[in-house]
């Protein structure tokens, strides 16, 4: 037996790249937002999480670029031995400030937030209960907590977290952890699932990476669109989406923060988020702060498209008022041939299949920016419904 075994066996990959329809690790030569270099094409950009199109703001980039000069290129270490700069407490003081926490905490990436966070907090005895639909990070998080007793309920199904809460030793420590907004299904958080926390004595930490900048009157995601941030206790984001940069933070009660920050893996062992990224971070904040116009552009763009693409007949599932409409065609071949047609006619959204989804609900995910102009989109409807027609989708 070879370890490598496994490795051999793995030709779904390759046979995907032979027949033309393999739609990952796609380069990208060329970027201005909306409108992107892939692969020789030129495409209009429906897949990135790049919500408010501040990665080409010039303020943006002229922040990025002064901390670079400032600074350098990397912090060379991790936080907690030679890599904190003041920028970082900067922002980890705007953030909490933005987010009306107690203090908050950045890490390099979202991904490493919520696996820094999540095994730290989860003690041998307690219960971390999940969303099924969780992002896969979230999952990371709570694979690295050994011991810890884990839950899962059916995705936003009150009966099913209900069962799942009243089974629960009661004097033993609970966390819900939701997204806020399901990155793939576009949905949002059930405000009862908070509500549910409450009644069962369990904290709540809710994942906001779709939903900061994006939801709420002044873009602090899920939890204040729905009228519910003094109930929730963690908030976790990322800087990859709305906030252009990469990194991610974890917000809520100060000693539960600086508990993470002393015993975190991932930011303890692993070098600190770039000055580039950080004062990306600031800029950023300080636009969602000052300039709603985007936030309503997207929420515009994103409330037309959800109604067109359903008026074309698209089964667009449970989507609510957020940028992202999944196309559901719960087949992958399907779903690769439908994205592989959409990209030879200058359309670009992502191809998803299991484990991001259910191996039943293979998708075609679209997500929109507020730097989209009307006749983009009308370009990329026009496209949606010409291929679905071609190939019977509709
Ligand atoms: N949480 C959710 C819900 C996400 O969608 C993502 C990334 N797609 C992450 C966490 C991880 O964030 P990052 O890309 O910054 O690592």
């Amino acid at each position: 037996m070879d370890i490598f075994d496994k490795c051999f066996k793995f030709t779904r990959a390759q046979e995907t790249i032979q027949a033309g329809i393999y739609p990952y690790f796609i380069p990208v030569s060329g970027n201005d937002g909306p409108v992107v270099q892939m692969d020789g094409h030129e495409v209009i950009m429906i897949g990135s999480n790049n919500y408010l199109g501040l990665t080409h703001d010039p303020r943006v980039i002229e922040a990025a670029v002064e901390a670079t000069k400032k600074y350098g290129t990397s912090c060379s270490g991790s936080r907690f031995l030679n890599g904190t700069l003041d920028l970082h407490i900067e922002l980890e003081e705007k953030l909490a400030r933005f987010l009306n926490r107690e203090a908050a905490l950045i890490f390099s990436t979202g991904y490493m937030s919520n696996l820094g966070a999540i095994s730290t907090i989860a003690g041998r005895d307690d219960y971390l209960i999940l969303d099924k639909s969780d992002h896969a990070s979230i999952y990371a998080g709570v694979k690295a907590a050994n011991g810890t007793n884990i839950k899962r309920y059916i995705h936003n199904d009150l009966h099913s977290l209900e069962k799942v809460m009243s089974e629960l030793e009661p004097d033993k420590g609970k966390i819900i952890i939701s997204d806020g907004v399901f990155s793939m299904e576009g949905d949002i958080i059930d405000p009862e699932v908070i509500k549910i926390a409450k009644k069962y004595n369990a904290r709540i930490y809710v994942d906001e990476a779709h939903g900061l900048g994006v939801l709420g009157e002044h873009g602090r995601g899920s939890i204040e669109y729905l009228g519910l941030e003094d109930q929730v206790d963690i908030i976790m984001s990322t800087f990859s989406k709305s906030l252009a940069a990469i990194g991610g933070l974890i917000a809520g009660p100060k000693p539960v923060i600086d508990y993470i920050k002393h015993f975190a893996s991932p930011l303890i062992f692993s070098a600190a988020p770039t000055a580039a990224a950080t004062a990306t971070v600031i800029k950023t904040l300080e636009i969602i702060e000052n300039e709603p116009e985007h936030q309503k552009r997207l929420k515009h763009t994103s409330s037309r498209m959800r109604k067109e693409l359903k008026n074309i007949g698209f089964d667009i599932g449970h989507c609510q008022d957020t940028p992202i409409i999944p196309i559901y065609i719960r087949n992958d071949e399907k779903t690769f041939y439908f994205w592989r047609q959409l990209f030879d006619h200058g359309v670009f959204a992502n191809a998803v299949i299991s484990p991001a989804v259910a191996p039943d609900q293979a998708l075609i995910r679209t997500s929109f920016m507020s730097t989209h102009s009307d006749e983009h989109l009308d370009k990329v409807l026009e496209i949606l419904e010409k291929v679905a027609k071609q190939i019977g989708l509709i």
